[in-house]
């Protein structure tokens, strides 16, 4: 296998795994990001949680991301053993859990449907939940997903940052990174559409941090009379609560969504409401119509070769290990794996969109 210069243009947690797989098979990598890890990647939860993420009628996503999170585990401990980080990684597993009777009814058709993907959805009694959280509403009834498990966002792409080299450059347009590159790798999140026409599209998405008692050991996911809500604690004691969202992209929290988030979160798990609030972030998901992600060659571009990651929506870090491999099989010169074939650019062109 011959050695290719490859740019990555955004060094989020998708450009910066494409990076890092890229470094390790031998080639010559450059990142180029004005402030890496500062978009979603420094936001999201990181639930590496394919089954909670399964829902009606996509199953070619579920196939993609079941996958990923297969490889987390190896992919975490290859990343901390090359960083010599800790990357919070969590098995604990997850709690998916509703208050009322309409939240109890909704979540049992996703279960049911979780269960025929073949999903390994175990059903607890009372008694059993709050064996495992004790400080869970005594309403509260639900499931166990043992195999969704959690990572800490920020530490992995300062794990990833330590390996790869990074320029601190904006580029304002493919076609002037004249760099000498043979592969640009187009990673930049949002901004993809922007940089190369890509039909991707901003959905914010408000997260709160409280800081407290580590009360809390499992991801716990569900409604609270209605409302959405995910509580994701980390090992310090800092717990999550997510997410909004939201079809705009002005960056504001809105104070209906802190208020609903908080309301949720102190339904499930009372205990919460004596945590301090320490921290409101709010981040833009790289949408796409199908909400799957976008990863293949770009049709047509002049030389050097254009590939593209991007597009990954609320999975981009449990999809970032299998993004990663499936990138640098193409900078190798292999095809695509085939569970990403449904994933290309080409199906959202106009001949090829679903
Ligand atoms: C509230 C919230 C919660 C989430 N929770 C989860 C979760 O639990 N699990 C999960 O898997 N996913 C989750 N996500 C989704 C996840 O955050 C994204 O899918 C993922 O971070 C996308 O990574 P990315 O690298 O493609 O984009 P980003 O992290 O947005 O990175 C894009 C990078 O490109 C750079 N860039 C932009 N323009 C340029 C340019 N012109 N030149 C160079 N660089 C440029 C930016 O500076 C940025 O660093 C969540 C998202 C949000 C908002």
């Amino acid at each position: 296998m011959t050695p290719r210069r490859v740019s990555v243009v955004g060094g989020g947690i998708i450009g910066l795994s494409v990076a890092w797989e890229c470094l390790r098979r031998g080639h010559d990598v450059t990142v180029y990001d004005p402030d890496p890890g500062s978009g979603a990647s420094h936001v999201a939860a990181g639930m590496l949680a394919p089954v909670g993420e399964s829902y009606f009628g996509e199953h070619e996503l579920t196939e993609l991301l079941l996958e990923s999170a297969r490889r987390w585990p190896a992919y975490a401990a290859e990343l901390a053993a090359a960083s010599g980080r800790d990357l919070g990684h969590r098995t604990e597993g997850t709690l998916q859990v509703g208050l009322t009777a309409d939240d109890l009814a909704a979540l049992r058709r996703l279960w049911t449907h979780q269960r025929e993907l073949g999903a390994p959805v175990v059903s607890l009694d009372s008694e059993q939940l709050r064996e495992r959280e004790p400080l869970l509403h005594p309403r509260a009834r639900g499931v166990l997903v043992e195999s969704d498990h959690q990572v800490d966002p920020r530490r992995v792409v300062a794990a990833l940052r330590a390996l790869v080299p990074v320029r601190p450059v904006a580029v304002a347009s493919l076609a002037g990174l004249d760099d000498g590159a043979d592969i640009v790798v187009l990673a930049a999140g949002c901004a993809s559409a922007e940089l190369a026409g890509l039909p991707v599209r901003p959905v914010q998405g408000t997260i709160l941090h409280l800081r407290g008692p580590a009360v809390l050991r499992h991801v716990i996911r569900g409604y609270a009379d209605g409302r959405a809500v995910y509580l994701v604690p980390r090992a310090d004691g800092e717990v999550l609560v997510g997410a909004t969202v939201e079809e705009r992209a002005d960056g504001h929290a809105t104070a209906g969504g802190v208020r609903d988030l908080l309301r949720a979160a102190t339904d499930l798990v009372p205990e919460l409401g004596e945590h301090a609030l320490v921290e409101v972030s709010t981040g833009h998901r790289p949408g796409t119509a199908d909400n799957g992600p976008i990863v293949g060659e770009l049709d047509g571009a002049a030389p050097p070769r254009l590939l593209v990651a991007t597009g990954h929506y609320r999975h981009g870090v449990l999809a970032a290990p299998y993004t990663a491999h499936a990138v640098a099989e193409l900078v190798d010169g292999r095809a695509l794996p085939l569970l990403w074939a449904p994933f290309t650019p080409q199906r959202l062109s106009a001949g090829g969109a679903r």
